[in-house]
C-alpha cells in the first residue's frame, strides 16, 4: 500500500465538493461517507454472515429513529455527502421508511448528494417505489445464486422469487441497481459468468466481494474463501475484461465487460487493500461508531447523544473518533488462521 496515497486528501465524492467543515482523519482522508445499520436483526441468515441461532443486540439499547436521524444529522453537518443505509436487512426495522423520508429532506436541501441502501430485497415488492418516492435513487441488493434451492440453501431463510419479484418492482421503479455476489468456492464460483451476463443483460452492474473474517458462523470460512484474483483469471478465459476508472465513492475496482458492455466490479478486501481511499465510518443501530470495518477500536456516541439537546458533545465525540481512525485493517484467512478478525458479525456493521 502506498504511503503516497496517504498524504493526499482523498475527495471522492460525487459532487466533488468538501464542505467546510469536513472531518479529515491522521492519513489525509476525508471522511464523506457514513454507513448506517439501523439493524442487526434480518429475515435471512446466509450462511457466510450468520450462524442460524443468532444473538442480536438488546432491543433497549436501539437508538430510536429519531436519534438516528439526529446523529445522521451531525455527520451530514460535519461534511458527510453520501449516505447509505444497511444492516442487518433495513428495510424489515419498524417505521424505516418515514425515517428515509426524513433524512431524504437533506437531499432536497442540497446537504447531502445520495441516500442508497444495500438490501436482500426481500421487502422491495412491497417498498420499492416509495423508495423512489422518498429519494433514493440507486440501490445495492445482494444475490448470490439464480437458483432456487441453492439460494434457500446460501440464505437459509430467504425465497428467490420474493427476492425476483423485488428487483422487478426496483426496476419498474425506477431504481437503479447494483447486485453485490459474494464469492463462495465450490458453491457459486461457476456460476458467476451466468448471474454476470443476466445482470448485464438487465442493465444492472454487478460486484463481487470476497468473504471476510467477521463473526463466528456454523460453516469453515476457509472452505468458503475464493480469492477474487483466482476468480478474475477464469473469467479472463471466456471474457475481455478492461480496467476502467469508474468509481461510486466504494472500495470496488471496475473492469468493462466486452461481451456484455456491462461493468464489474471486484471487493478484495482479503487479496487487495483497499483502504488507502477509505472515505467511510459506520454507525450501528445502538449509536457506535466503528472507524474501520475490519478493526474493533469503536466510539459511543449513544450516551453524547442522550447526555444533552444540544449536539456539541456528540459533534466532540464524534471528532475524537475520527482523529483514531486506523490507516487499515488486516484480514487474513487460511488454515492457520481460521478465527474471525473480529468478533462482531458483518450484520452489526452492514458492510
Ligand atoms: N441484508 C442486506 C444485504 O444482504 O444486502 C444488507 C446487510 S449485508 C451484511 C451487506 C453485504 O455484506 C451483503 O452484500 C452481504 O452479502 C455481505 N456480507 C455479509 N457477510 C459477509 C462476509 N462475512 N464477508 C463478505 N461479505 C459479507
Ligand atoms: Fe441478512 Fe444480509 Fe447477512 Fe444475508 S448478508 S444474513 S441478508 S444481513
Amino acid at each position: 500500500m502506498s504511503l503516497e496515497l496517504f498524504e493526499s486528501v482523498v475527495t471522492d465524492e460525487p459532487s466533488g465538493r468538501r464542505s467546510a467543515a469536513s472531518m479529515i482523519d491522521p492519513f489525509g482522508r476525508a471522511i464523506s461517507y457514513l454507513r448506517v445499520s439501523v439493524t442487526d436483526r434480518c429475515d435471512f441468515r446466509c450462511t457466510y454472515c450468520m450462524s442460524e441461532n443468532m444473538t442480536f443486540l438488546p432491543r433497549k439499547d436501539l437508538l430510536t429513529l429519531e436519534e438516528l436521524d439526529r446523529l445522521c444529522t451531525v455527520f451530514i453537518a460535519k461534511g458527510v455527502r453520501r449516505l447509505r443505509l444497511t444492516g442487518g436487512e433495513p428495510l424489515v426495522r419498524k417505521n424505516i421508511m418515514h425515517f428515509i423520508k426524513g433524512i431524504s429532506r437533506h437531499i432536497a436541501s442540497g446537504d447531502l448528494d445520495e441516500l442508497t441502501l444495500t438490501t436482500n430485497g426481500s421487502q422491495l415488492p412491497r417498498m420499492a417505489a416509495e423508495l423512489a418516492a422518498n429519494g433514493v435513487r440507486r440501490i445495492n441488493i445482494s444475490l448470490d445464486t439464480l437458483n432456487a434451492d441453492k439460494f434457500r440453501k446460501i440464505t437459509r431463510w430467504g425465497n428467490l422469487d420474493r427476492v425476483m419479484a423485488g428487483i422487478e418492482a426496483a426496476r419498474n421503479a425506477g431504481l437503479k441497481i447494483k447486485i453485490n455476489t459474494v464469492a463462495l468456492k465450490n458453491f457459486n464460483d461457476a456460476e458467476i459468468p451466468e448471474l454476470m451476463r443476466w445482470a448485464h443483460g438487465l442493465g444492472m452492474d454487478m460486484t463481487v466481494i470476497e468473504t471476510m473474517p467477521m463473526g463466528e458462523i456454523d460453516a469453515d470460512r476457509t472452505d468458503q474463501y475464493l480469492p477474487l484474483s483466482q476468480l478474475r483469471a477464469t473469467l479472463m478465459e471466456q471474457f475481455s475484461l478492461r480496467d476502467i476508472p469508474y468509481k461510486t465513492g466504494g472500495p470496488a475496482r471496475y473492469v468493462e465487460v466486452g461481451e456484455t458492455g456491462g461493468r464489474l466490479g471486484f471487493i478484495t478486501p482479503m487479496t487487495h487493500n483497499f483502504c488507502e481511499s477509505c472515505n467511510r465510518v459506520r454507525l450501528t443501530c445502538t449509536g457506535t461508531l466503528y472507524m474501520c470495518l475490519g478493526q474493533n477500536d469503536a466510539a459511543d456516541l449513544r450516551e453524547p447523544l442522550r447526555a444533552s439537546e444540544s449536539n456539541a458533545r456528540v459533534s466532540q465525540a464524534i471528532d475524537d473518533a475520527i482523529s483514531r481512525k486506523p490507516k487499515g485493517h488486516d484480514f487474513i484467512i487460511d488454515r492457520d488462521n481460521n478465527r474471525p478478525a473480529v468478533a462482531r458479525h458483518m450484520s452489526v456493521t452492514g458492510g
